[in-house]
């Protein structure tokens, strides 16, 4: 097996080729706009936030497919949670991504990302969108990876 191919499973493939919770969201009342100079990725993640719950979630941009496949699978996991669910969230695919380890029962799909860990390069396009929606729940418009 190559490195590639540990890298892009089949899940980051479909997710990057197809992307959930992909558009626009009129009625959001969180945006935030994330930037990864380093390979070019650019997303904006919008929430409605309701009761303190993740009601919805959505994302436009570009990049490339790990980015894409992150936010996919990032509004996917967050949608119908509540806020305090989501910095958790966002510390075990970190930890998962930097080869710190996580419990895999904490991350459910997330942890296609675990292969992202043998390649630094690519570990801020797997936290791309979980920065930008940190952002856009801290009410801070645009973030940068640098
Ligand atoms: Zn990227």
């Amino acid at each position: 097996m190559s490195e590639l191919d540990d890298l892009y499973q089949d899940t980051i493939l479909d997710h990057g080729r197809r992307p959930r919770n992909f558009g626009p969201l009129p009625d959001a009342t969180h945006e935030a706009e994330g930037y990864n100079p380093l390979c070019g990725d650019r997303f904006k993640v919008r929430l409605v936030v309701d009761e303190g719950v993740i009601r919805d979630a959505r994302f436009e941009g570009s990049g490339c497919a790990i980015s894409t496949a992150s936010a996919s699978l990032m509004t996917e996991a967050m949608k119908g949670r509540p806020i305090e669910a989501f910095s958790p969230a966002f510390e075990h695919v970190h930890d998962l991504v930097t080869g710190k380890g996580a419990e895999a029962s904490d991350l459910g799909k997330l942890v296609v990302f675990s292969g992202v860990a043998a390649f630094p390069m690519r570990v801020k396009c797997a936290t791309l969108a979980w920065h930008t929606c940190k952002a856009a729940l801290d009410g801070e418009e645009v973030v940068s990876t640098e």
